[in-house]
C-alpha cells in the first residue's frame, strides 16, 4: 500500500476520498486550509494511525513524501469560489505549480480534480472530452472555470516537460452527505430547503440541466482512473442522465415527503443552460459507470442532514 496526499481532504469529496483510502490499507496525508472544508468531516479518521492533517495552504510550497497525489484542494461551490476570486485563481494556479513540484521531486504520480466548468456554457451537447469548451474569460464564473484550464494545461505541460505521471478528471455535478448545508449549490439548498418546509429557490425557470453523480460512485472512478496505465486523460466522471432544476426539485419533495412550494430567483450570470458528460471514455478505460440513482443518492444526502442539522 502506498503514502498518499489529498488536498483538500477536509472538503465534501476529499473526506470520501480519505475514508475510503485508509479502508483499502493505504497511508493518507490530509492537506487542507479548512476555507470550505470542515473539521467534522474528517472528525472520524483523525484516531487512525494511518491518517495524519496538516493544515496548510497549497498556495505556499509544501514539503512531504508521496508515492500518489490527489488534488482537490480548491472550494467548488459558485459561493465559495467567488468570495475571494484572486485567491480561487492562486489556488488552481500557484496551487497546482507546488503540487507539481511536489510530485516532480517525488516522483509521485498526481489526480488533478478539474471540472465540467472547464466546457464553460456548452455549445456541444452532451460533452466529450475532446470539446475545447465555451468559458467567458472575464465573467464571474471565470476565477474557477479559467483557474482550472489553466490547471490543467500545467499538468499536460509537467508531463511533457518532466514526465510527471498525471491524470486529469473532470468531474460533473457530485452530491451527497457532507456536502456543506450551506455552501449554496443546487442540491444542498433544495433539501434543506424542504427539511425546513421553506420554498425551493428555483434560479430562472429551471429549465436549465444538470447531471448528478453521487459522491461513492465518483470515488470509486478516481480510485480506478489513479490506478490504471493507460490514459492520462482528461476524463469525464459523471452520470449521464440529465435532469432539469424543476425535475431536481420534484425529486427532492418526493424522498423528504416535504410539503414546501417552489419559489422563483433571478438566474445567475453566465449560468450554462445544459451539461451532461458523455462517459464513453470511462465505460471504456475504467469499466466505470454510476450506479447509484438520483433519488437514492438524495434520500441518503437527506438523512445525513437531518442528522447532523436537525438531531433526527
Ligand atoms: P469542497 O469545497 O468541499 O472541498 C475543497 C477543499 O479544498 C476544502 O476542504 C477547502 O478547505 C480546501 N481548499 C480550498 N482552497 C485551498 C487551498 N488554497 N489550500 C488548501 N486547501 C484548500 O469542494 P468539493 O466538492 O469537495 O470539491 C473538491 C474538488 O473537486 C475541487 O477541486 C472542485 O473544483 C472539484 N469538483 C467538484 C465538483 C462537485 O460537484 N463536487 C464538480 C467539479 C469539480
Ligand atoms: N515545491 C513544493 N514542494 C516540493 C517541491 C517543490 O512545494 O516538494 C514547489 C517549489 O516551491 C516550486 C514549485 O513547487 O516553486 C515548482 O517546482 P519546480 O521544481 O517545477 O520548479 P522550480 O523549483 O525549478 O522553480
Ligand atoms: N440553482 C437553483 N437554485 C439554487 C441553487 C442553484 O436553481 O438554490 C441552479 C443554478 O442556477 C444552476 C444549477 O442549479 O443552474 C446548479 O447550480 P450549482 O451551484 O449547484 O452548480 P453549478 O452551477 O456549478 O453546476
Amino acid at each position: 500500500m502506498a503514502t498518499i496526499l489529498v488536498t483538500g481532504g477536509a472538503g465534501f469529496l476529499g473526506s470520501h476520498l480519505c475514508e475510503r483510502l485508509i479502508d483499502r490499507g493505504d497511508d493518507v496525508i490530509c492537506v487542507d486550509n479548512f476555507f470550505s472544508g470542515r473539521k467534522a468531516n474528517i472528525e472520524h479518521l483523525l484516531g487512525n494511525s494511518r491518517f495524519e492533517v496538516i493544515r496548510h495552504d497549497i498556495v505556499h510550497p509544501l514539503y512531504v513524501e508521496a508515492e500518489q497525489i490527489y488534488n482537490l484542494a480548491c472550494p467548488a461551490s459558485p459561493v465559495a469560489y467567488q468570495y475571494n476570486p484572486i485567491k480561487t485563481i492562486k489556488t488552481s494556479t500557484v496551487g497546482m505549480v507546488n503540487v507539481l513540484g511536489l510530485a516532480k521531486r517525488c516522483r509521485a504520480r498526481v489526480l488533478h480534480t478539474s471540472t465540467s466548468e472547464v466546457y464553460g456554457d456548452p455549445e456541444v451537447h452532451p460533452q466529450r472530452e475532446d470539446y475545447w469548451g465555451h468559458v467567458n474569460p472575464i465573467g464571474p464564473r471565470s476565477c474557477y472555470d479559467e483557474g482550472k484550464r489553466v490547471a490543467e494545461s500545467l499538468c499536460m505541460n509537467y508531463h511533457l516537460a518532466h514526465g510527471i505521471e498525471i491524470r486529469i478528471v473532470r468531474i460533473f455535478n457530485t452530491y451527497g452527505p457532507r456536502m456543506d448545508p450551506n455552501d449554496g449549490r443546487v442540491v444542498s439548498n433544495f433539501i434543506m430547503q424542504a427539511l425546513r418546509g421553506q420554498p425551493l429557490t428555483i434560479y430562472g425557470e429551471g429549465q436549465q440541466t444538470r447531471s448528478f453523480c453521487y459522491v461513492d460512485d465518483l470515488i470509486e472512478g478516481f480510485i480506478r482512473f489513479m490506478n490504471q496505465e493507460e490514459e492520462i486523460g482528461p476524463m469525464n466522471l459523471g452520470n449521464p442522465v440529465e435532469n432539469t432544476m424543476i425535475e431536481l426539485a420534484q425529486a427532492v419533495l418526493d424522498v423528504t415527503g416535504s410539503k414546501s412550494k417552489l419559489t422563483n430567483e433571478p438566474l445567475p450570470k453566465d449560468d450554462p443552460k445544459q451539461r451532461c458528460p458523455d462517459i464513453t471514455k470511462a465505460k471504456r478505460v475504467l469499466k466505470w459507470e454510476p450506479k447509484v440513482d438520483l433519488r437514492t443518492g438524495l434520500s441518503k444526502t437527506a438523512d445525513y442532514y437531518r442528522r447532523t442539522q436537525f438531531g433526527k
